[in-house]
């Protein structure tokens, strides 16, 4: 286990699950690297229509759990979501907490909820 000067483990791996929506991947980015002292290089980040709110292939997630992710984020947004059109913001972050309830049961570690919107984001460990 390598530690650097600021005391980040350095091995430590996390992994974002997020709409491919171009208004928010940067900024969905930039919120789990402040909360979680990630490196932009220290995860995995992996994007899909409709993000985190639907259940979907689990192959990236399966791929970062089992080669030492231990920090889980999964993201979606509001303000429409071409992967979700015509779904409700309240409704899409219903869908958002419904697929972290099962996959943060099934990968041991810390889990994020980031739901963004074009106000911001917002992200709280679960
Ligand atoms: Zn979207």
């Amino acid at each position: 286990m390598v530690v650097s000067l600021c005391g980040v483990v350095k091995n430590m791996r996390g992994y974002v699950r997020r709409c491919m929506d171009r208004r928010f991947g940067q900024a969905t980015r930039k919120a789990f690297e402040e909360k979680t002292g990630l490196a932009p290089t220290d995860y995995w980040d992996e994007s899909y229509p409709g993000g985190a709110a639907l259940d979907t292939d689990q192959t990236g997630i399966e791929y970062a759990a089992s080669h030492g992710a231990t920090m889980f984020g999964y993201q979606a947004h509001g303000d429409h979501c071409g992967g979700q059109p015509d779904v409700s913001d309240a409704d899409i972050q219903a869908r958002l907490d419904v697929q972290i309830a099962q996959l943060s049961k099934k990968y041991p570690g810390r889990h994020f909820r980031i739901f963004a919107t074009e106000a911001g984001v917002e992200i709280k460990e679960v």
